[in-house]
């Protein structure tokens, strides 16, 4: 049996929008710029997609820039705003959890003379909205603060910090801008731009069904971005170069499919998450769920098994066909311990111990049946390798169980 448990990772692309995509590639394939009857009807795909993207997260389709993923949009959200402001070097305000595509953006920009404060998070991996406030410097212009997190699935409070922010601003603090990274929660939650109080937000078709290599920045009206590339007036001077029309095409049927019947589809993935992690609670010793246990995405469930390594966990889990990931590995290639886990104050050993499980649409019940009687197996064959004392105790409180 092969089952994927990594659609953090990426997701499957939805047979429909295979299918809207198709013939972008061969008879439908024209310039979106080109004047001809060939430029026009990709322009009219490209705004049919721009409607079905914006309408997804409740915002106008002027507002939506198509960009190459959610690393980009990310990029030209937080470069974007350090441009904008020019000679005046800026503060930003962000976390310690979030994914590099923002982390190494910042460090980035503090070579270059931007300041940044990295906020702690909790132990449930959530940002105290109160801390929010109390780095708010006379020169902060931005705060860039995740929505959902990819390694743990915790939600921030932003709607609570977007309030905060407007207060500032009623207050007298010059404008600052707020921008969020929704990769992981578009499609899983419903997202409205009004209702986070949000400037900017990444989205990223890749985990949501769609195709990979495209994304989109949503720019609230009014907002000014300096440049990150140059070239062409493409998207309305935002975003320079040809359009990845296929893609975009794909990217809009994949939000429209993420729109309908979201809480039904995403109980259901809920439950089977739940599931996973009873089962595995009531027959394993030892095992512990990072991350807010209220506040998170109804597809994620980062686990620890203690005494056990997770790298060799995934390594025999994947050749009993079953695809984790690790938090170190997913999202920057590195065998780094994960940035996430140790901000939420999990020892060394706990973080080596945790994998990830993220689940779609597509995952079953038969599957995490498959997946349980694996790991069981699995871990008591480890623990029972392993030669520290640690793992001892957690095979005699399992023997007592
Ligand atoms: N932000 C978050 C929270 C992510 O999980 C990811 C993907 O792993 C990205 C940004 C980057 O998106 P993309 O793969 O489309 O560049």
């Amino acid at each position: 049996m092969l089952v994927y448990l990594d659609n953090s990772a990426t997701t499957s692309t939805a047979p429909d929008v295979v299918a809207a995509m198709l013939p972008y590639f061969s008879e439908q394939m024209g310039n979106a710029q080109s004047v001809h009857s060939f430029g026009q009807r990709a322009k009219a795909a490209l705004e049919k997609a721009r409607r079905q993207v914006a309408t997804l997260i409740g915002a106008a389709p002027t507002e939506i820039v198509f960009v190459s993923g959610g690393t980009e949009a990310d990029n030209l959200a937080i470069r974007g705003i350090a441009e904008a402001s020019g000679q005046r070097r800026g503060h930003i305000i962000t976390t310690e959890i979030e994914h590099p595509a923002v982390l190494a953006t910042a460090r980035a920009l503090e070579e270059q003379g931007v300041a940044v404060t990295y906020l702690p998070v909790s132990r449930g991996g959530l940002v105290d909205v109160a801390q929010v406030g109390r780095a708010i410097r006379e020169d902060t212009d931005l705060v860039s603060i995740m929505h959902a997190n990819n390694e743990t699935g915790t939600i921030q409070p932003i709607e609570e910090i977007g309030k905060l922010l407007g207060e500032a601003h009623a207050a007298g603090h010059t404008r600052i801008y707020f921008h969020t990274d929704a990769v992981q929660s578009v499609g899983k939650l419903p997202v409205n731009i009004h209702s986070l109080g949000v400037d900017m937000l990444s989205m990223s078709a890749h985990k949501i069904h769609g195709p990979k290599g495209i994304g989109a920045l949503y720019v609230r009206k009014g907002v000014r971005l300096g440049k990150i590339l140059f070239g062409g007036h493409h998207e309305r001077d935002r975003r320079p170069g040809t359009e990845n029309i296929p893609a975009i095409v794909g990217f809009g049927t994949a939000c429209e499919l993420a729109g309908a019947s979201l809480e039904a589809r995403m109980s259901r993935i809920a439950d089977l998450r739940d599931y996973l992690e009873r089962e595995l609670n009531d027959r394993i010793p030892g095992v512990r769920a990072n991350g807010d246990p209220l506040a998170r995405l109804p597809n994620i469930s980062n686990l620890s098994f203690e005494g056990v390594d997770g790298e060799s966990l995934l390594i025999a889990l994947d050749l009993k066909g079953v695809a984790v990931s690790t938090g170190s590995a997913c999202s920057s290639g590195s065998l780094e311990p994960s940035h996430v886990l140790t901000a939420l104050g999990l020892s060394r050993e706990q973080v080596r111990g945790s994998l990830r499980f993220s689940f779609s649409q597509y995952t079953t019940r038969e599957e995490i049946d498959y997946v349980v009687q694996v790991i069981v197996e699995i871990v008591d064959r480890l623990r029972e390798m392993a030669p520290d004392d640690d793992a001892a105790g957690v095979r005699n409180a399992s023997a007592q169980s």
